[in-house]
């Protein structure tokens, strides 16, 4: 099975649900190639010991990164957790993301039962 090419995301209110996922599917985590927002990737890092690429954080350009890479073909799926109660500053680029996904037809799940489907579907892939 090739690498997967992973990226995940997640704003101030959803990191420790971000962190809990990621413990959940470490296995099948730490055999892929991740790429994450600057805090996020931190965190994943730190508390969860996954070897993560690091981009920007997200209000400094971090998601259009991520963004660029996907439009050449470099990532085959997002996890971003958005915060829908909270306005964030860089909307634009969190619009700019998920519009790049849905222009590329890569698959990005933005709320946590969505990542639980989509990383248990790419951990039982053949
Ligand atoms: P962060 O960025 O992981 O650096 O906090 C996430 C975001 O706000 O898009």
């Amino acid at each position: 099975m090739s690498r997967m090419n992973i990226a995940l995301i997640a704003h101030d209110r959803k990191k420790d649900d971000m962190v809990d996922i990621a413990r959940e599917y470490a296995g099948f985590l730490a055999h892929s190639h991740l790429m994450a927002t600057g805090t996020t990737g931190g965190r994943l890092r730190t508390e969860v010991g996954l070897d993560v690429e690091c981009m920007l954080s997200g209000p400094l350009g971090g998601d259009l990164q991520i963004g660029a890479r996907l439009a050449v073909g470099e990532v085959d799926a997002v996890v971003f957790l958005r915060d829908p109660m909270t306005p964030q500053p860089h909307e634009p680029d969190i619009n700019a993301l998920v519009r790049a996904c849905d222009v590329h037809n890569v698959p990005c799940a933005t709320n946590l039962a969505g990542a639980r489907l989509l990383l248990s579907a790419l951990a039982s892939r053949p």
